[in-house]
């Protein structure tokens, strides 16, 4: 098979007419790096929220010209908005310019958090899995691009298999009755971690997009780490109907998340609230409860800044134990404290996601002798 190079995606995208008659897409400066892996092809074109229409057809067009390339089997291109000009002395303002609604999909909610490790994607899989416990339909879709742990939490290896129906489609894994889709499936998982923001862009709006999703209430987003740009522009870019916090008590786990809600209120999406993860250790000797980072920060901010505050998830062994092995709590011990737990997260959230009122803050539960 041929290979592709930089020279042949440019050589095809110098003939691709810029919008306004500004010359080509490339002399126009609308194409970012393009990242090119065996006979994948990715991508940004750069637009603004109020030329979106057009770009989309170009995108359309931009996609099937590179797919015409000789050795070429896929072409991710993503759509990414230009920064607003900065007035002096002014923060910058990011544009909104949110994706349209997936079809099948009722709401997007993101778990963020405002840096790594704090448990982020172990909360959004046994948060998806206690949505599921609800009786409702749910995906999840791993934008953690970085770090794409959710194969390895769900316990799933292989490839997505092309749709029948529209052959440019992947069907999603499912497991546990949830639908999955990751980049993780795709490339090896030290391939990401190089991409720079348009790349993160082009595979994430590819696999929301790409992906034959079945019908489901609620998907739940594993967001990348972090509030940096990618962050916001994927907060930015997908319609999303709400973001979930997760943050461990310390201090700066906490200035972090404080972090991820302006984050999320500089692009208009409402925080449905915060989680403390690894809040407190029960003692499966004495039974007793250690409050080994300091406990309750997670609760005192969200008070302070109103917004609701969630629940709190105890430091657990058989959490960490069965997150890495791909049997997640909820899904593997309905009985347990911690699936509890993450139900009572999960009833807030869908109460919230319809419009409803929280109705009260999540209930302390005291163990003893777990
Ligand atoms: P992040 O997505 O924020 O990087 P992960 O969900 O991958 O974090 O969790 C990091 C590590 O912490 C994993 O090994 C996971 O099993 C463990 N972990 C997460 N939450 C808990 C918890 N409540 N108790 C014990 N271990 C946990």
């Amino acid at each position: 098979m041929a290979t592709v190079t930089q020279y042949d995606v440019l050589s095809v995208l110098k003939r691709m007419a810029a919008p306004d008659g500004r010359g080509n897409v490339v002399s126009a400066g609308l194409v970012s790096d393009i990242a090119i892996q065996g006979g994948t092809v990715m991508f940004a074109l750069t637009t603004s929220p109020q030329h979106v229409k057009t770009m989309e057809a170009l995108r359309g067009a931009v996609e099937k010209a590179v797919l015409g390339i000789p050795g070429v089997d896929k072409a991710m291109v993503a759509l990414t908005a230009e920064r607003a000009p900065q007035q002096p002395g002014q923060p910058p303002q990011p544009q909104v310019q949110r994706g349209t609604g997936i079809p099948g999909i009722k709401h997007l909610i993101a778990v963020a958090s405002g840096k790594g490790g704090v448990g982020k994607s172990t909360t959004a899989v046994n948060l998806a899995l206690a949505l599921k416990s609800l009786g409702l339909k749910v995906a999840v879709l791993d934008a953690d691009v970085y770090g794409p742990s959710i194969p390895k939490l769900f316990g799933l290896t292989g490839k997505p298999e092309p749709s029948s129906a529209a052959g440019k489609k992947m069907k999603p894994m499912t497991r546990y009755g949830v639908e999955v889709m990751s980049i993780g499936f795709l490339v090896p998982e030290d391939t990401a971690m190089i991409w720079r923001g348009p790349m993160v862009m082009s595979a994430l709006t590819q696999l929301l997009r790409d992906t034959e999703w079945g019908e489901s209430d609620v998907m739940v987003i594993d967001m990348p780490p972090g509030t940096g740009d990618v962050q916001l522009t994927l907060a930015q870019q997908t319609p999303l109907a709400g973001a979930v916090i997760v943050s461990t008590p310390q201090d700066l786990a906490l200035i972090d998340a404080r972090k991820g809600l302006n984050m999320f209120a500089k692009v208009n999406v409402p925080v449905i609230g915060i989680v403390e993860n690894m809040s407190y250790f029960v003692c499966t000797k004495c039974g007793e409860r250690h409050e080994i980072f300091g406990h309750g920060g997670a609760r005192e901010e969200a008070s302070r800044i109103g917004v609701p505050f969630l629940g709190e998830i105890p430091l657990d062994k058989e959490v960490r134990l069965r997150s890495d092995s791909g049997e997640p709590v909820v899904a593997t011990q309905p009985d347990s404290l911690h699936t509890a737990l993450y139900r009572d997260v999960a009833r807030q959230v869908w109460a919230s996601l319809q419009g409803g009122q929280l109705a009260r803050p999540a209930p302390r539960i005291v163990v003893d002798g777990q």
